[in-house]
């Protein structure tokens, strides 16, 4: 989400006359944009902001401008914290910032606003389709920083995605805090499946995803969707947190072990190829050896493609850190790390040597170092070489190399 608003912030400035640089010293705007999901990403903001505080005052004609989820409603209480800083706004709220720049930091050379993503090279984009989360899991910051869903229009979703299409992009990839509760607020039944269908039919789009889940939103008519429209790709990422049913309900999920595993049988049934991640918290407060080993069960079973891992943390604000002991000691929380990772580890090993001699088809998304790497519609990263270009082209390559996080080949004849 993150990293769609800096593009959009970026490409609105682009519109505004402004080159992006790198070198916050060359800068006329510097743009923090920030995350707050850990407390150790907040520690980080904090320091950021010293360092700018240096920067405004040898240049104090530079303007910066504070936004993320480090910016709550109330930002008068951050510019009184932070005077260097010249703007805060909430994360998304950007008509308060495109008011701003109109204002004090117009170049004159206003275009018409165009909401291509900054890194226009490549062919995929992400699209932000609802803000905010209702679920406050106990551990989670988001729907205090966020704040409830609220979902866009569909016919507003629907005309950026024909202009994204229009500049050049092949691949979108809708987003939310928890993507498939999209509608609701608007008394939509099944918000996202329909959504999903009229993205299906834009000509010269090749390619939908969209994250992330709550497996209590993931039903039937939206499974039954992503099996039968051809361009919603074969990859869903759906965290589980826990393998645990006492874990899950101190974590405030809402959804046990039982349901999740009949959910992705569901999903398994209707997509037999489906590639799937996880994300999956170890050491939350009060969990045991046993309940540890309920979690690497889920994994060792589902076999998910792929998992994003992480050892608890307190943090400040949300109800976990109220009302539960952080009492798993550090070093077991960092063992249960390393172990689940090396599991996960061996099962995408695995998994990816499925491939080895097989042809996949990719849409390439840039070049590393000589190589043009893409992705596959299951979301697997493959690299090859050649010298001609291939940038927003869909090849084919043939597998010759795996390993647990990529893919490598040569291109397949046409
Ligand atoms: Fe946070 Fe996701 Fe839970 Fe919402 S569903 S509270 S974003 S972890």
């Amino acid at each position: 989400m993150n990293k769609a608003e800096s593009a959009h912030i970026a490409s609105y400035l682009e519109a505004e006359g402004y080159t992006a640089t790198n070198d916050p010293h060359d800068a006329d705007i510097i743009v923090l944009n920030t995350c707050v999901v850990r407390q150790s990403a907040e520690d980080k903001i904090i320091g950021h902001l010293g360092y700018l505080k240096g920067i405004k005052k040898e240049y104090p004609d530079k303007k910066i401008i504070l936004t993320g989820c480090f910016v709550q409603d109330s930002k008068d209480s951050i510019q009184e914290q932070f005077p260097h800083i010249d703007l805060a706004f909430p994360p998304g709220a950007f008509q308060i910032m495109e008011d701003w720049t109109g204002n004090v930091c117009s170049t004159g050379i206003r275009k018409e606003r165009d909401l291509l993503p900054a890194e226009y090279e490549s062919p995929c984009a992400y699209l932000p389709i609802i803000q905010g989360c209702n679920n406050f899991c106990s551990y989670c910051i988001v729907p205090y920083r966020r704040g409830r869903e609220r979902s866009r229009l569909e016919d507003d979703i629907v005309q950026e995605a024909e202009k994204l299409v229009d500049k050049g992009i092949k691949e979108i990839t809708l987003l939310g805090q928890n993507v498939n509760s999209y509608g609701k607020d608007l008394s939509l039944e099944n918000g996202l499946r329909d959504l999903l269908a009229r993205l299906n039919s834009i000509p010269g789009l090749m390619r939908i995803r969209f994250l992330t889940n709550h497996p209590r939103d993931m039903n039937e008519p939206l499974i039954k969707a992503i099996a039968s429209l051809e361009k919603v790709c074969e990859h869903i990422n759906v965290p589980f947190q826990s393998g645990d049913n006492e874990i899950l309900a101190k974590m405030h999920r809402h959804y046990s072990r039982e349901h999740y595993i009949a959910l992705i049988k569901t999903i398994r049934a209707y997509i037999p190829d489906i590639a799937l991640s996880t994300d999956v918290i170890v050491g939350f407060p009060g969990e045991t050896e046993e309940q540890f080993q309920q979690s690497v069960d889920m994994l060792r079973t589902i076999r998910f493609d792929n998992s994003h891992i992480a050892a608890y943390s307190v943090r400040e604000g949300t109800i976990a850190a109220r009302e539960l002991e952080d009492n798993v000691p550090y070093d077991t929380k960092k063992e249960r790390l390393a172990l689940m990772e090396s599991l996960q580890e061996n099962i995408s090993k695995e998994i990816n040597e499925r491939f080895l001699g097989q042809e996949v088809e990719i849409l390439v998304e840039g070049k590393k170092k000589n190589k043009w790497f893409g992705r596959t519609r299951g979301d697997k990263l493959v690299f090859f070489e050649s010298p001609d270009h291939y940038l927003g082209r869909l090849v084919h390559v043939k597998i010759n190399k795996t390993s647990p996080w990529s893919l490598q080949g040569v291109l397949a004849a046409t």
